[in-house]
């Protein structure tokens, strides 16, 4: 049973800002994500920005040609502080042009490196002056935050399997070059009425599984409705996507909407096993639930 002090949305809308494929004229596709999520409860409504996609402005850009009003958002929720979810950030709060309030991890705009192959930046150039410059209200917190009725930032993803290791990433902490845990990421869970949480992950650099968990502590029930997301699975081993899959049979999401940087491999799997209940998503997207 859900849990009685978390509240609940009736329907929720999601409009694919940016994802990296594209099968709509005049919008842009590129590595990254941005979801307008927009729900209806019966006595509120919301309308929340899931990441703002890569820099500088392909997310406002595409949201224009869909006519999608992203400059009365209740809220903008950071995934995590890669260049692709976090670094259009800047210029949607400027073409906003009002005070907007931002939840975001205290890791999120930290140094954030790869070896692609040689080593990367990654992360945003943003710092917490700079996104209160653009009009940024800034919420920092480490622990999930309620947003709206029924939609929740997740905060912290605790690690709690062994094969959804975080690999690949780095970072500078106390004048070191590190690896990056991603402790920043994050995922947002609406409650959906009758139906279950519906759970969107940025990358899912905590892991997917443990996203999903961490979403059915946070809000008290286990019935998952949908999945959707980047799950990270791209460069994952053979391993690693089967332990996934097995885990998404046993917890059996009605629907499965993986993206980004899923991978075509994992995507295949996936596919196999969920057929129809699993859907592509690509920018320009509308998805209502
Ligand atoms: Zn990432
Ligand atoms: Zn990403």
């Amino acid at each position: 049973m859900p849990n009685k002090s978390v509240s609940s949305a009736d329907r929720v809308r999601l409009t694919v800002l940016v994802e990296d494929t594209v099968n709509k004229p005049d919008l842009i596709a590129k590595h990254g994500l941005s979801i307008l999520v927009e729900t209806t409860s019966a006595d509120s409504k919301s309308r929340i920005l899931m990441d703002a996609g890569p820099p500088p402005d392909v997310a406002l850009h595409n949201a224009n040609v869909m006519k999608a009003d992203i400059r009365s958002l209740d809220a903008i929720v950071i995934s995590h502080g890669h260049y692709d979810h976090a670094g259009g950030l800047v210029q949607i709060l400027r073409s906003i042009g009002r005070p907007t309030l931002v939840v975001a991890h205290p890791l999120a705009f930290a140094p954030k490196f790869a070896y692609k192959p040689n080593l990367k930046f990654i992360g945003t150039e943003f710092n917490h002056e700079s996104v209160r410059d653009a009009g940024g209200v800034l919420l920092i917190a480490r622990n999930s935050v309620p947003v709206a009725t029924g939609v929740i930032a997740s905060g912290e993803v605790p690690r709690e399997n062994d094969f959804e290791k975080v690999e690949g990433f780095w970072t500078v902490a106390n004048d070191h070059f590190l690896q990056d845990p991603m402790t920043d990421d994050q995922s947002v869970v609406i409650n959906l009425r009758e139906k279950g949480l519906v759970i969107i992950s940025g990358c899912a650099h905590a892991g997917i599984i443990n996203t999903v968990r961490n979403a059915e502590k946070i809000a008290g029930t286990d019935d998952i409705y949908a999945i959707i997301g980047g799950f990270h699975l791209a460069d994952a081993s053979g391993k690693r996507i089967e332990a996934t899959l097995d885990q998404l049979l046993r917890i059996q999401p009605k629907r499965l909407y993986p993206c980004h940087c899923t991978g075509s491999r994992a995507m295949k799997r996936f596919l196999e096993s969920f057929g129809e209940r699993l859907a592509a998503v690509r920018t320009g997207d509308i998805i209502e639930l």
